[in-house]
């Protein structure tokens, strides 16, 4: 029997419709740093991306061409978002907190012929441009000087004037689902970055998981606070997910600071916020000094690297609650989500939100063990976590340049032989089928054939009251191979007493996993997308660097 039902692709471009339309009321406010913030409705949004898919068609972009992105979050990147897929390009947004020279390997590897860039971030690109042959024109929009394009080999356009006066409809073309939609490059701590490339399928069906209500659940009553960028996984699928249910966002631009931010809060009153625990670490921090009102938010989408539960806790406290989300770029991003079962109180629901959380029907997962067999969900049996689905990537780009010919690249470390992906995130699944990480692959410390989490040793640090952020890394040690180091961020005004610190481990972690070796840190030192970025202090141990006491 076949089945009766209509084959319609799945098609960004209906997102943007049914957005435009249904919702055309829905708002995206921009921060401007100034007394009002620029407001724009979806219909506004949904007119806009017409006209720039206009003005891309003319400056020579056609199917398949990755277009890039280099902008904050604000309203003309949520209009690229929609417009370039729609159009049948590829939307590929760059990470402009890369250093200059992965990102002249990331345009060159994409060739991108048009980049829209935000006015402010000139000064980054313009040097870079003489190194980058197949950029032909840069898109300039929103505050910052113009001078550092002075004399660049690219034709130079302003935003606004290139779009203002064309057609304000445009006939989208009926794409193939499966067509590549939206490219991103994973912000790759080894070796060269790696390009994922959603489809519009992929986009489509993972946008509506962001909205189911086991995910992020929002509709149209809700604002969000878009602080992820909209280069880090595509802002975990929000600009597109925010489209079909008509959710009003609330964009940061440029101003991620903890300060602005708390006043966008307290003025806009956003229901919901997604970000990494670094940007909510440093706004408790903000907010701990300088009361303000963060009420409205009434749940909080946290991700990107483990939450602490300490941190949890202390949002608890202010009446904002915290949900941790597991996912990767080559997840779309999402994967977990950590929402308690049904039926149990605040009290019995703690252990559940503490984990990274469960998976939606469209992810499955596997956890492969050291001599690679399947283990079993029982809540102890730590493997390394695969999964597979269709928002889930089964391959990297393999460049536009290598050969004329497009090529996929897949790296047995990064897939299975049957096509699962391996995340190189470690851990245990739950017999409810919740997921708790232990670390990632390369960040476990192996002390004389056992493992102790980095992770478990950073969460019962930072949940001392001295302590504002602790990241522990696997040293070189002449008696177990491996041995911890805890590096500590201290609170103002505190002082180092590390056998306190270890005492204050001890309540909750194994003897032998307690480090010995122990130093303050003035900062954590971060990635481009804010997370810890730890191979930057296992270099600065190794080079001597860092003021070690043993303990
Ligand atoms: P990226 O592709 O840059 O977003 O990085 C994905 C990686 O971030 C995952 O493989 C995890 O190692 C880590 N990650 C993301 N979310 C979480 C979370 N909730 N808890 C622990 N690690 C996370």
């Amino acid at each position: 029997m076949r089945s009766t039902m209509q084959d319609v692709p799945l098609l960004i471009s209906r997102i943007l419709t049914h957005g435009s339309t249904i919702h055309g009321k829905s708002q995206v406010t921009t921060w401007t740093g100034e007394s009002e913030p620029q407001r724009r409705s979806f219909a506004e949004i949904g007119s806009r991306a017409a006209q720039l898919a206009h003005a891309l068609r003319d400056l020579g972009i056609g199917e398949g061409d990755a277009t890039g992105t280099l902008m904050w979050n604000n309203a003309e990147h949520v209009e690229a978002y929609l417009a370039i897929p729609s159009m049948g390009a590829v939307l590929h947004t760059l990470n402009l907190r890369l250093p200059p020279e992965q990102l002249v390997w990331i345009v060159n590897h994409a060739a991108n012929r048009v980049i829209i860039a935000n006015g402010s971030v000139l000064p980054l690109l313009a040097p870079l441009l003489p190194r980058l042959p197949t950029v032909e024109h840069v898109v300039v929009t929103g505050p910052g000087d113009r001078a550092p394009l002075a004399g660049a080999a690219v034709q130079v356009h302003e935003y606004e004037e290139l779009t203002s006066g064309r057609p304000t409809t445009f006939d989208w073309p009926q794409l193939d689902e499966r067509a590549a939609a939206a490219l991103c490059y994973t912000s790759g701590t080894t070796g060269d970055p790696k390009g994922v490339v959603y489809s519009h399928r992929s986009v489509y069906l993972h946008s509506m998981q962001v909205n189911m209500a086991e995910s992020m659940g929002l509709t149209d009553k809700d604002t969000t606070l878009v602080v992820v960028p909209q280069f880090h996984v595509n802002a975990w699928g929000l600009p597109h997910a925010t489209f079909m249910t008509g959710v009003n966002m609330l964009m940061p631009d440029r101003f991620l600071q903890p300060g602005p931010l708390a006043e966008m809060i307290e003025s806009e009153r956003p229901s919901h916020a997604a970000a990494v625990p670094t940007i909510w670490q440093g706004l408790l921090a903000e907010v701990s000094a300088r009361p303000r009102d963060l009420t409205s938010l009434h749940s909080v989408t946290i991700g990107g690297a483990a939450c602490p539960p300490a941190l949890m806790e202390a949002y608890d406290k202010l009446g904002v609650r915290l949900c941790q989300a597991w996912g990767m770029t080559e997840m779309s991003p999402l994967g977990t989500t950590s929402n308690p079962p049904g039926g149990l109180s605040d009290e019995e629901g703690w252990p559940y939100r503490v984990k990274q959380g469960r998976f939606p029907a469209a992810v499955e997962a596997r956890l492969i063990g050291p001599d690679g067999s399947v283990l079993p969900w029982d809540g102890e049996s730590a493997g390394e976590l695969e999964v597979r689905g269709p928002w889930v990537a089964a391959a990297y780009y393999g460049g536009a340049h290598t050969s004329g010919e497009e090529q996929l690249v897949r790296p047995d470390e990064k897939f299975s032989e049957d096509g699962w992906l391996r995340t190189g995130d470690v851990g245990n699944i739950s017999s409810e089928g919740y997921l708790t990480l232990t670390d990632r692959a390369k960040d476990v410390i192996k002390s004389g054939g056992e493992w102790i989490s980095s992770v478990d040793l950073e969460n019962a640090l930072m949940a001392h009251p001295e302590v504002a952020e602790a990241a522990v890394v696997a040293v070189p040690d002449d008696r177990w191979g491996e041995r911890p180091l805890a590096t500590v961020v201290l609170k103002e005004g505190a002082t180092a007493d590390y056998a306190a610190l270890k005492a204050f481990l001890a309540r909750t972690v194994a003897k032998w996993q307690l480090p010995e070796r122990w130093a303050v840190i003035q900062e954590v030192p971060k990635t481009s997308v804010g997370k810890f970025d730890k191979k930057v202090i296992r270099k600065r141990y190794a080079d001597g660097e860092l003021d070690v006491t043993k303990v």
